[in-house]
């Protein structure tokens, strides 16, 4: 009998997935003698071996440092430095490579604005509004910022939901506002918050406005074009790239007038001891060498990341969401935190009086690796009356069976707190 074997569309989906996940040697790993179940994307993701095997050839074979240099080597590490900025570019679409600058994450990156754009322009009574659930690295930069400048913090409310309340922003807006910072996905609650229209009333009072994106750029496409923020930040370690890499975007009329943080080498056209002038963007905020290696590996980690299929990425985080909610719905006693209509890749879960502590701990014995604790976001657990929650944040690489090994480990934990 003739017959042509169709696949069914799961079916299909199993298999993708299944070699992107050979892409991550960590996936041949054992954990208490199981195999790994990765649910802590959110605090870093996995690297695939494109990543590392480019780091390591420039350690091993190109070894050099960067833009200073005549030789052969430094050259070449020089052109895969620079090749990074102009694939972060298209990847965020910036208009321009002078306005990406490589940062060590997403709260240098924040940082950097704070001490430049903040300390430079804004002034005493000057207003800025972050809300309620960013993370402290989009807090505490402010709150010091406040501290030396004199201008004055204020949060955007959120709701139980855990999504921004967009009335409340627009009142608090006003022509004292002269800074917006807030996060594009949470990192503890996993909303996707409306960032066009944040932007677009930001800019109507004259503020400017920095998004936060760590948590969005492993998740679906950036346009910084479209979007139209002055600043966005993120880490490549968020983004299966090294850690310690980051990039600031920023708007290269705001860049242009804002001083440098750090001074040294690179940063400069001229140093006499009588006055000391700056280089051009983007070198003028990269003083001393670089993350060489990091950033060419964050090059890496771009095109890897560009090379798969984002819209079937999307279903596939989508699909595993409502899954691991459905199952989750289905736990006694389990009370997922943040439930946004706009949600990304993110189940954070508190399962009745159980500290979420033992929780992951007793689930790492499974293998399974999830986080627990704060989250860096102390004024969510505030507002959902938690200290602490365990949050499974998922990935591309991940399937329907991990979260079934989490659901099966979190039945353990029930039993030995039964
Ligand atoms: N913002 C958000 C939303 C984050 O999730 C994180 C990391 N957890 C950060 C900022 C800080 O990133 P990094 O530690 O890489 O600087």
């Amino acid at each position: 009998m003739f017959y042509s074997e169709v696949k069914s569309k799961e079916q299909v989906i199993k298999d993708t997935v299944q070699t992107w996940r050979e892409d991550f040697p960590a996936f041949q790993s054992k954990v208490h003698g199981k195999p790994l179940v990765y649910l802590d994307n959110a605090a870093t993701t996995l690297k695939p071996r494109l990543v590392s095997q480019t780091m390591q050839d420039y350690y091993l074979y190109g070894t050099a440092n960067i833009h200073r240099g005549v030789h052969y080597l430094s050259e070449q590490a020089t052109q895969a430095f620079e090749a990074t900025r102009s694939k972060v570019k298209k990847f965020i679409n910036a208009k321009d490579e002078c306005e990406i600058i490589f940062t060590r994450g997403t709260t240098e990156s924040i940082n950097l604005v704070a001490l430049s754009y903040g300390q430079t322009f804004l002034h005493a009574g000057d207003e800025i509004l972050i809300s309620q659930m960013e993370h402290h690295s989009n807090i505490v930069p402010w709150q010091m910022l406040c501290e030396r400048k004199g201008c004055i913090l204020k949060v955007i409310p959120i709701n139980d939901e855990g999504e921004i309340i967009v009335d409340e922003y627009e009142t608090l807006l006003s022509e004292k506002t002269k800074l917006v910072s807030v996060v594009y996905v949470s990192n503890s609650l996993g909303t996707v918050n409306p960032v066009r229209k944040l932007i677009e009333s930001a800019h109507r009072v004259g503020a400017i406005i920095l998004i936060d994106g760590a948590q969005a750029v492993s998740h679906f496409p950036i346009d910084l074009q479209k979007l139209n923020c002055d600043f966005f930040a993120f880490s490549g370690h968020k983004l299966f790239g090294p850690t310690g890499t980051g990039v600031l975007y920023g708007k290269q009329e705001l860049l242009e007038k804002m001083p440098p943080v750090y001074g040294g080498g690179d940063m400069i056209a001229s140093v006499t001891f009588e006055k000391t002038t700056y280089n051009k963007l983007p070198f003028k905020f990269e003083a001393g060498t670089p993350h060489i290696a990091g950033v060419i590996g964050l090059g890496a980690a771009v095109d890897y990341f560009q090379s798969l299929d984002l819209t079937a990425i999307q279903k596939h985080e989508e699909d595993l969401l409502a899954y691991g909610t459905n199952q989750f719905d289905s736990i006694d006693g389990l009370k997922i935190i943040g439930k946004a209509r706009e949600k990304k890749a993110i189940l954070s879960f508190t399962l009745g009086p159980i500290h979420p502590h033992d929780i992951g701990t007793i689930v790492d014995r499974e293998g399974v690796a999830i986080r627990t604790g704060h989250h860096c976001t102390q004024p969510v657990m505030e507002y959902f009356g938690v200290s602490a929650t365990a949050r499974a944040s998922l990935s591309f690489y991940n399937t329907k069976n991990d979260i079934d090994t989490l659901v099966e480990a979190l039945g353990k934990v029930q039993k030995i707190f039964q």
